[in-house]
């Protein structure tokens, strides 16, 4: 399934883990099976730690938003309205003065952002105007009045046979005349390293495999453009890589059912800890998570 919805900050929000209403906890207390979803940033939330993601999705505690990433969703929102305009209109300068009206919109949906990124309001403007490099960049990696977009901010969705719902946001696909697609997602941070561009390419994949089942068209070319330093990185995936990335999803969907089997959701101490809002949550920094709330209507 294919649909657009409003971007904001939490614009792939997972539906909840929830086991079906008839379906009673099994004997010896062990939980049911979950039936659920999976974006790309939650599979990869697993992937970098099993805690973050029992807290982020099954516990569902909120988290603080930090300037990084609401700007990010700023500049997205600029990105996407930037092709309501004629094309001849989609400058730089023009681009610049929508950040304003960008985080109007953003705040629309979430009113209480500005309170809670900006104590003392002057600072808005300092932050707004750290998001002028990041578009000038933009502009130095592709021309947008020479592109017509076919979709922004595109809803993806497809169920696979076991139940598991596979969804997803694409901030923009790309269409030639012959029908080939291209999928283009912007990140408002540099490049990976050396080595781990598979590893942020697993969020395209992810997207190409959804667009494959659900149309039956496969994508041409997955392109990531990195606004915080200038760098693109392209790959044109194939059916052996796309059916890889299903068992690699799947896989990734039995270990996620298998801690919630064993309650094991172990932390996972990395260098992304130093952005972990659960830290308090969390034993290797001295927390202790909360008791999970399992009932047999399973809203785990
Ligand atoms: S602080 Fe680190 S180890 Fe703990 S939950 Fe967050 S990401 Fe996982």
């Amino acid at each position: 399934m294919l649909s657009h919805r409003p971007s904001n900050v939490d614009a792939v929000n997972e539906k909840p883990l929830v086991a079906p209403n008839d379906e009673p906890a099994r004997a010896g207390g062990s939980p049911a099976p979950l039936r659920g979803s999976l974006s790309p940033s939650r599979a990869g939330d697993f992937m970098n730690c099993p805690l973050l993601y029992r807290l982020r999705v099954i516990d569902r505690i909120p988290e603080k938003p930090s300037r990084e990433a609401v700007r990010g969703t700023v500049v997205h929102q600029v990105l996407e309205d930037l092709f309501d305009l004629p094309a001849q209109a989609r400058t730089l300068e023009q681009a610049q003065t929508m950040l304003p009206e960008a985080w109007q919109k953003v705040q629309q949906d979430e009113p209480e952002l500005a309170g809670s990124l900006f104590p003392e309001p002057a600072d808005v403007q300092d932050w707004l105007n750290s998001a002028l490099p990041l578009l000038a960049t933009y502009f130095t990696l592709e021309d947008p009045s020479r592109l017509e977009p076919a979709e922004r901010e595109l809803h993806v969705e497809v169920t696979l046979d076991d139940g598991l719902v596979l969804r997803g946001l694409v901030d923009r696909l790309d269409k030639t005349s012959s029908g080939d697609m291209r999928i283009v997602d912007y990140k408002t941070g540099k490049a990976p390293g050396a080595g781990y561009e598979q590893k942020a390419l697993f969020q395209l994949r992810f997207y190409a495999l959804v667009i494959w089942k659900s149309t039956g068209v496969m994508p041409r070319l997955l392109q990531l453009l990195y606004l915080g330093s200038g760098h693109v990185i392209r790959y044109e995936p194939d059916e052996v890589d796309l059916e890889s990335t299903e068992r690699k999803i799947r896989a990734l969907w039995s270990a996620i059912n298998a801690a919630h089997e064993s309650g094991d959701w172990r932390p996972n101490r990395s260098r992304l800890c130093d952005w972990c809002d659960f830290q308090r949550f969390c034993p290797e920094f001295g927390g202790t998570p909360p008791e999970l709330q399992l009932t047999e209507n399973t809203t785990i």
